[in-house]
């Protein structure tokens, strides 16, 4: 087992000293098992989450509907949570009713997973694992606690978690379980898009996500989560450059991006969802426009914020660059400007991973080339946004006299166009002088 943190054992001795039982529970009972590294060391106990609260100077209630205390200690924070035993899940998104109790075998009970219902106290080393949980870690499977489709139907979200452990894990889903997902895929339908998105965004996390994201293809899930890359199975691409269909090159493209940032994740996987509908013979025109209008749709309707939707449209839009080394560096400027200084790193990381999921024979040279002259032009020359010029709307509408309004953006623009092809304007006489020109026009 992984070293138990300062934090969980001091947690775990206060309520026991109180009479209370406390155990580590969950994920981090399997990751330490498995010898992998531990995210969150979850705490479960007897004690009501008011009798928490009492005994620990900083708790926060952050769950407590659902018996969840948080507890901050100098070296990190700790969720702790009542025994529980839940109902229903009628809503898909929560139990309806959740009843604490003073049993860890009924709280286990309630847990999803055969490896992740298991308690451990790292005081007496004691592992509870009514079901089975430690064999199965040791055969690399993924079982429900009880019966797979009544686990299913309490809570939808479980099947798409599945896909997900077996991703996280390179484990197998046990065949009953697995045969449990298409049987209850009513039920997946009602959960609420905010949970889908947060198990989407944790696939994303794993190791290799094509394990989740193929899993959810061949029981139905992705029908309900994603049914956008159906459309790109068999859509067959241009040989010698291409290997794989749209829907596998898509798949290894994601898993080819680096983990750490779920979103680039995930832009990989979307980066070609309209090739499917621009299919004219073996190409694929505007595939990244349409892609842009079609990843905003299907994001919205995942709940995503704001600010990763334009990130991915973003991606989406300009991943189909071509660089030559023929460019001037006014070009590089120009594309710099077009993609945003702040979306290069990503859209080089999106572009890496198309291209690795192509073939291999194309190498990754022409990135390295324009990444050196990017880096170059970055060294003289920071003008790529409006704000970067030397004046701004202020010294517009006082030199121009004219009212604020959408024509001043306008302007702003033209002379940004102006500076990125001559960055030595950028001075506010010479901005000026233009202005003037402006002005006679
Ligand atoms: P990870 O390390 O990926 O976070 P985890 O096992 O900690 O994995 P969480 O989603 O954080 O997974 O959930 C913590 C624990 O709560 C799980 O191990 C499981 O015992 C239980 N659990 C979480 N969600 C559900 C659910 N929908 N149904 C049943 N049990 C659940
Ligand atoms: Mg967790």
């Amino acid at each position: 087992m992984t070293k138990t943190p300062r934090g969980a054992l001091k947690i775990i001795k206060t309520l026991k000293k109180e009479g209370f039982e406390c155990y580590l529970v969950g994920g981090c009972v399997r990751d330490s098992l498995l010898k992998r590294k531990v995210a969150e060391w979850d705490l479960t106990t007897s004690a009501t989450p008011k009798q928490v609260i009492k005994l620990f100077k900083k708790a926060v209630p952050t769950g407590i509907k659902y018996g969840t205390v948080t507890i901050i200690l100098p070296d990190g924070k700790y969720e702790i949570t009542t025994y529980r035993s839940d109902e229903k899940y009628t809503d898909g998104r929560h139990p309806d009713k959740v009843k604490f109790t003073k049993s860890i075998e009924e709280d286990l009970g309630r847990r999803d997973f055969t490896v992740n219902a298991m308690a451990y106290d790292p005081e007496s080393k004691e592992l509870v694992d009514i079901f089975g949980g430690k064999k199965d870690l040791k055969k690399q499977i993924i079982r429900a606690v009880g019966s797979p489709i009544q686990r299913f139907k309490e809570d939808g979200l479980r099947s798409i978690r599945a896909c997900r452990f077996a991703a996280k894990l390179s484990f197998k889903i046990e065949p009953k379980t697995l045969a449990a997902i298409p049987k209850t895929l009513n039920i997946t339908k009602k959960v609420a898009p905010e949970r889908i998105h947060d198990e989407l965004l944790k696939i994303m996390e794993t190791d290799q996500p094509s394990i989740a994201i193929e899993l959810m293809r061949k029981t139905g899930l992705l029908k309900i989560i994603l049914p956008e890359l159906l459309g790109c199975v068999k859509v067959r691409q241009p040989r010698p450059f291409h290997l794989y269909d749209v829907y596998w090159h898509s798949l290894y493209s994601m898993d080819a991006t680096p983990k750490g940032n779920p979103i680039l994740r995930l832009a990989s996987l979307l980066h070609d969802i309209a090739k499917p509908e621009c299919k004219k013979g073996m190409t694929f025109y505007n595939h990244n426009v349409k892609g842009e209008a079609k990843v905003e749709k299907l994001l919205k309707r995942l709940k995503f914020s704001n600010a990763h939707i334009k990130k991915i449209k973003t991606l989406v839009r300009h991943h189909m660059f071509n660089y030559q080394s023929e460019w001037t560096d006014a070009a590089v400027r120009r594309f710099i400007k077009r993609v945003g200084l702040e979306n290069i790193e990503d859209l080089f990381a999106v572009r890496a991973a198309d291209t690795a999921a192509m073939q291999e024979t194309i190498g990754l040279d022409y990135l390295k080339k324009l990444k050196k002259r990017i880096n170059k032009i970055l060294k003289q020359e920071h003008t790529f946004k409006v704000t970067d010029l030397a004046i701004n709307g202020n010294d517009l509408i006082q030199t121009l006299k004219i009212p604020p309004g959408p024509k001043i953006g306008q302007i702003l623009n033209a002379l940004l166009e102006k500076v990125i092809d001559n960055p030595k304007l950028n001075t506010k006489a010479r901005l000026k002088d233009l202005l003037n020109q402006f002005k006679t026009k």
